[in-house]
């Protein structure tokens, strides 16, 4: 035989937690070659030694292979001296650097797991069956790199049977760090009528006796607990609704399979791929038929998921329904429960059971939201299944923490040319999120091995989140909201040269000291220069009208016919308060406490209210949302608008009402609506490119989660030859903000330091 020739590989991305090193050890084995493999926190080490021939064989299976969620950004080989090495081994692993590689997201119950549970008798019907392909990862892990220690299954100790599959490189779960069996790994206890009930079958028979029974039980899930109940069942629905209070969000409703789903939505080609992939999001799909009202409260699109954990698999066996509301549980704005000690007081009087397990939640995962719109994934809420996914950027983001806006919050940190994106928080003025906010930023910094040096916030000097950074002591970057949505689109793309962008959401701070949320802007990472906006309206009561739309309404109307508006013969002032009517006016006539806004938010609550469709507010952009899912498709003209660097809808308001005298329906006002915001996105753009010559269009902000606005828009400006970028992977909303802060201030840093 000849002499060995060696070889030193580097496997830099998501290459932790996915079976990585196992895949690695088979193909060693297959090809008859000899030395290890080791999990260093910034990427797997392979040495590879054996007949010079073979090593290419083995670096193209490499290249070409892969465990199914391993995400491969980079191998690098290097000639190596070889050790004369016996055998293929995996190290243990070493904590050598800074640096670190990519933890893997919770990923759900694969096929292989499933058949296992009807087949392995150490496995049958464990509910915590996972492999080198599947299971909790995120949601586990406390530290790097990911090893069974590092994670919260290190209390459990396994036996000898799950050891040795642990040991044995042929096995599924060789290296599976959560692996666990009847005998040794993690088991639900079931808490009903003051008993416990240990046993699983029992267990699964129990809560689907309350499901069938239209009681609401509490689940401890992968990220933190859900409140579930029959979503076929409308007094159970709307049981649920009054327990979770305040609360007037649709459901999101988990459904047996995807012939369930396809019962009472459409389901694209797309979707189903969205639906049935590992992340196992919830997508908004457009309805067929309703469920109960008390689900979507009336709103077209229904928030579909499928089974992700084998308790979700296994209870669909023991019931006839279709479906189940699945929502997070927690109160109001409070974060998604993930102690037991907590769930067992706080849904005590509101479930008939609550089944808990007796393995610790470490990082709380609210589900994920996505929807496929203008041929694209489009993520709304980023967190359980891509979490903690990096973003790869084209600037140094090194020690940088950008802490997010206030509503809908994720933060950001950078990691040489990474941006790592935080689970969703939430909204911060909510005490709880805020602590869970501050908690989660330490554990960050503590995980991706990071002290910051440079901060990124709102410019708002209010938001929470900028208050927090300002107290850290640490220089500060602060970046308009709107430049900053548009620069985590240009983020997530790679742009960097000036692009024109279009920012449309309910509010954010401008530099004029008004709230702004309409802007065209030219922009470059650097800086940007507000082109053009919405016609500022006035808000009378300030932040009231956030959920009182009908003052946005009154607003709309004063603007437009002075104080005698209250005499037009529209149903929705006929069914205002006289009182309330006079006082408001006043409060517009004498300017108080009636800030300015160019919110497009705003605007579509005003029609809203005016139309008569929404004009009190449940749940953030509900009036927006109801004006969509009603709007008549087929309906293609559009209400006058006049182009300015103000773009004034005074006509539009003008012509809404006398489409409402005149008694035209809804869905047509609604889409005549529509039609002219898109006209004057349009018009708009096409104005800047004129004047500028630049053709890359970046559309941000929340509100473009309207999906009929998103497409038409993209189609309008990709026909006139425009390149037109919406975020996919980062969401449009405030929960993708952070990542543009980022940027904007690794752009500050660089320039500062030439
Ligand atoms: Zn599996
Ligand atoms: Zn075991
Ligand atoms: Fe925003």
């Amino acid at each position: 035989m000849s002499e060995p020739t060696a070889l030193l590989i580097r496997v830099e991305g998501r290459v932790q937690g996915v079976g990585y090193r196992p895949f690695v050890y088979r193909l060693a084995k297959q090809h008859n070659l000899s030395g290890w493999v080791v999990n260093r926190n910034d990427a797997v080490v392979i040495k590879i030694e054996g007949d010079a021939g073979t090593l290419p064989l083995f670096v193209e299976d490499l290249r070409n292979q892969a465990p199914v969620v391993a995400e491969v950004k980079e191998i690098t080989v290097d000639n190596d001296i070889p050790e004369y090495l016996q055998d293929f081994r995996i190290l243990s692993s070493q904590d050598l650097s800074d640096e670190t590689s990519e933890i893997s997201p919770d990923i759900a119950v694969c096929p292989d797991c499933l058949d296992d549970m009807r087949r392995q008798s150490h496995r049958l019907d464990y509910p915590f069956i996972n492999c080198t392909n599947c299971g909790p990862r995120f949601s586990i892990i406390h530290d790097f790199p990911y090893d069974r220690d590092k994670t919260t299954m290190s209390g459990f100790t396994m036996c000898e049977v799950c050891r040795s599959e642990y040991e044995n490189m042929l096995d599924r779960r060789f290296h599976a760090q959560p692996i666990a069996c009847n005998a040794c790994g993690p088991k639900y206890t079931l808490h009903y009528d003051d008993r416990l009930e240990e046993n699983f079958p029992a267990i699964i028979s129990t809560v689907a006796r309350y499901i069938r029974e239209g009681s609401i039980v509490a689940v401890k899930g992968v990220g933190g607990f859900h409140l579930m109940c029959d979503a076929l069942n409308p007094e159970a629905v709307s049981r649920l609704r009054n327990a979770k209070k305040r609360e007037g969000k649709p459901f999101a409703v988990m459904f047996r399979d995807l012939l369930s789903v396809k019962k009472f939505t459409h389901v694209s080609e797309h979707e189903a791929i969205l639906l049935t992939s590992w992340r196992r999001p919830i997508v908004l799909l457009n309805s067929i038929k309703e469920m109960t009202r008390g689900v979507c409260i009336g709103l077209n699109t229904i928030g579909a998921f499928l089974p992700y954990m084998p308790f979700h698999y296994r209870l669909f066996k023991e019931l006839h329904t279709d479906a189940l509301v699945l929502t997070s549980g927690n109160f109001a704005e409070e974060p998604i429960v993930i102690e037991n000690e907590t769930a067992l007081i706080a849904f005590r009087d509101i479930t008939g059971a609550i089944l808990t397990y007796n393995r610790d939640i470490f990082n709380r995962n609210d589900d994920s939201v996505t929807r496929f719109m203008g041929g694209k994934e489009r993520i709304i809420r980023r967190s359980r299944g891509y979490v903690p996914s990096p973003i790869d950027v084209s600037l140094n983001v090194d020690g940088i923490l950008a802490t997010g806006a206030e509503l809908s919050n994720c933060f950001c940190i950078g990691k040489g040319n990474q941006a790592i994106l935080s689970q969703h928080i939430g909204d911060l003025k909510n005490a709880e999120t805020y602590v869970f906010y501050t908690e989660i930023i330490e554990r960050f910094k503590k995980l991706y091995r990071i002290t910051p040096s440079l901060l990124a916030t709102d410019m708002h000097p209010d938001y929470l989140s900028t208050r927090y950074a300002q107290n850290l002591g640490i220089e500060v970057v602060t970046v308009q909201h709107h430049h900053a949505h548009i620069a985590a689109c240009m983020a997530e793309y790679g742009l960097d040269e000036p692009v024109i962008g279009v920012c449309f959401d309910g509010t954010g701070y401008g530099t004029d000291g008004n709230t702004w949320g309409s802007e065209f802007m030219v922009a470059t990472l650097d800086e940007f220069r507000r082109c053009m906006h919405f016609d500022y309206i006035a808000l009378p009561g300030g932040d009231k009208v956030t959920s009182e739309t009908w003052r946005t309404g009154i607003s709309l109307l004063y603007k437009v016919y002075g104080k005698h508006f209250s005499d037009l013969d529209i149903p929705f002032i006929r069914d205002l308060d006289k009182k309330v009517v006079v006082s408001v006016t006043e409060a517009l006539e004498k300017k108080i406490n009636t800030p300015l806004s160019s919110g497009c938010g705003r605007l579509f609550d005003g029609i809203a209210a005016i139309a008569g469709i929404c004009t009190h507010a449940l749940f953030h952009a509900e009036a927006p949302m109801r004006l969509e899912s009603v709007l008549a498709e087929r309906i293609t003209d559009r209400y006058d608008v006049e182009i300015n660097t103000a773009i004034c809808f005074d006509e539009t308001i003008r012509q809404v009402v006398k489409d409402i005298k005149e008694n035209i329906s809804l869905p047509v006002i609604s889409a005549r609506f529509h039609n002219s915001i898109i006209w004057s996105i349009f018009e708009s753009v096409s104005q800047i490119r004129q004047e500028t010559g630049i053709t890359k269009v970046v559309l941000a902000g929340g509100s473009f989660q309207n999906k009929y606005v998103t497409e038409k828009t993209m189609r309008l400006l990709a026909d006139k030859g425009l390149d037109v970028y919406l975020g996919s992977q980062i969401p449009c909303n405030d929960g993708g903000i952070a990542l543009g802060q980022l940027m904007v201030a690794a752009r500050y840093r660089e320039n500062k330091s030439r």
